[in-house]
């Protein structure tokens, strides 16, 4: 997908600040962040979305939630949370499957967490 951020930012088109990346999936941070630590988990492939999965996928799905776990570790994040947005109704803006990764709270009475606005 020529014109989609988050191949252009897979293939180092666009600069983003990258703290993890292999032969499959990056991670970066996110340019507007959520949450005290916001991190963006996103395959090189151009999957639009969870909707648009094809029985091919799973392999890279489950990458996706490994290494959001080992970034959270590697961040010591102790709780977090993990979140797709599926289509418009969904939030979802960047056309580009992507899994979010939400932390960095310093306890657990800092936050609703019923209310994050994601
Ligand atoms: P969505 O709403 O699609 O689930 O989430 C897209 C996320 O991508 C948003 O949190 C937004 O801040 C982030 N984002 C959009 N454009 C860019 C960009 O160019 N660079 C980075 N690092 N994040 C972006
Ligand atoms: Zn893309």
């Amino acid at each position: 997908m020529s014109d989609c951020i988050f191949c252009k930012i897979a293939k180092k088109e666009i600069p983003a600040d990258i703290v993890f990346e292999n032969k499959d999936l990056v991670v970066f941070e996110d340019i507007k962040p959520s949450a005290p630590a916001h991190y963006l988990i996103v395959p090189k492939e151009h999957i639009q979305s969870i909707a648009h999965l094809e029985g091919n996928h799973r392999d890279i799905l489950a990458d996706l939630i490994y290494a959001a776990k080992d970034e959270a570790k590697k961040a010591g994040l102790k709780g977090y949370k993990l979140v797709f947005n599926v289509g418009r109704e969904g939030g979802q803006m960047v056309d580009h499957l992507h899994l979010h990764l939400l932390g960095g709270w310093k306890n657990n009475g800092d936050i609703d967490h019923k209310r994050i606005p994601l």
